[in-house]
């Protein structure tokens, strides 16, 4: 079968002939039909710092690597000690992996699992023909669900948790920091809780439109305005209950905190990197929270399948590039460069 692989720690991916997964025990075989590229794959593709041998997240002892961790297909093959799941069914795959016996995994929190393995990292992933999986992972998606629409699941079961942290409530008023496949996920669960969504702040164009398109009352582009000064103007009298930062930018999280009202929430989903400073004295005066949100636990993911029906028709909207997995190559040189606007690359074997 063709598959798309990590083989080299170096940039890159290669596109190759490999042979059909085995059907292990325990597991069953997935025909994709179709697979996103996240950011964090666009980033191993470009092989940033972070994946080098000895940084945080060390991709070299996993290589060669069939990526691709946002799929759903069809299953193609059950082994034989594996029931309730049959040929031809319709599937999304959870791509956390926990190791099923730690405290973590018995609070079906396989996110925060010590030993958890990524499908797509340390396990064969999506981008491929076929692809072997734990059977605990494999989700029906339900009937009147695309599987397009399912192989977004994952972003949206970030949000989903995202949500589920920060207890909103019906008739709160929240911000959206970042307009990528989570922000906009965010944006669509948050109204689903019955929340305002009074702005989104982001980079492109098409993107910020998208997030107009789906109910952001105020979208504010970062190469236009100063963010930061636009929502203090906006909001600094009539604050909100909670904002959102998914763009991995630290200026967002301090900049999120001077327009909270009292016991408002910031809540960090994106990745970070350098110190946040910030007036402390002023966060417990007003008793202001920091969460923090690390993909999904696996009760948000079962619940994102669900909630993800009812904003389905809000999917064409959104800018996704469609490409052959033969293609998958060019997809990736398109996404990291930028090519194709912020569009997110979706490849089809
Ligand atoms: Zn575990």
């Amino acid at each position: 079968m063709k598959a798309l692989i990590k083989d080299q720690p170096a940039p890159g991916v290669t596109l190759k002939d490999v042979p059909d997964p085995e059907l292990l025990p325990g597991h069953v075989i997935v025909r994709v039909k179709t697979c996103g590229i996240s950011g964090s794959e666009v980033s191993r593709y470009r092989w940033a710092r972070i994946y080098h041998a000895g940084q945080p997240k060390d991709m070299t002892s996993v290589l060669p690597r069939i990526m691709g961790h946002e799929f759903a297909g069809t299953v193609a093959a059950v082994a034989s000690n594996v029931h309730g799941i049959a040929q031809g069914a319709r599937v999304v795959v959870q791509c956390v992996v926990g190791c099923g016996s730690c405290v973590e995994c018995d609070a079906g929190l396989p996110n925060h699992c010590l030993r958890r393995k990524m499908i797509g990292n340390d396990l064969d992933g999506g981008f491929a023909e076929f692809v072997s999986v734990p059977a605990n992972c494999v989700y029906a998606v339900p009937d009147e669900l695309s599987l397009d629409t399912a192989a977004l699941l994952q972003p949206f079961a970030i949000a989903t948790y995202a949500l589920e942290l920060s207890r909103i409530k019906p008739g709160d008023r929240i911000g959206v920091w970042g307009v990528g496949q989570i922000g906009i996920s965010m944006i669509q669960v948050a109204q689903l809780a019955g929340a305002t969504v009074e702005f989104a702040v982001g980079r492109d164009k098409s993107r910020l439109e998208a997030a107009r398109g789906i109910g952001a009352r105020h979208v504010v582009s970062v190469n236009d305005t100063d963010a930061g000064d636009f929502l203090v103007r906006t909001f600094g009298k009539d604050r909100l209950d909670a904002v959102f930062e998914v763009s991995g930018n630290v200026l967002a999280v301090t900049s999120a905190l001077s327009i909270l009202r009292k016991c408002g929430k910031v809540v960090v989903i994106g990745n970070p990197t350098g110190l946040l400073q910030f007036d402390l004295q002023r966060a417990v005066i007003d008793q202001l929270n920091l969460l923090t949100v690390r993909a999904y636990s696996l009760s948000a993911w079962r619940r994102a399948l669900t909630l993800i029906c009812r904003v389905q028709d809000q999917q064409s909207a959104l800018p996704i590039v469609r490409m052959p997995l033969t293609d998958g190559v060019r997809a990736f040189e398109r996404a990291a460069t930028g090519e194709g606007g912020a569009a997110k690359f979706v490849l089809e074997p």
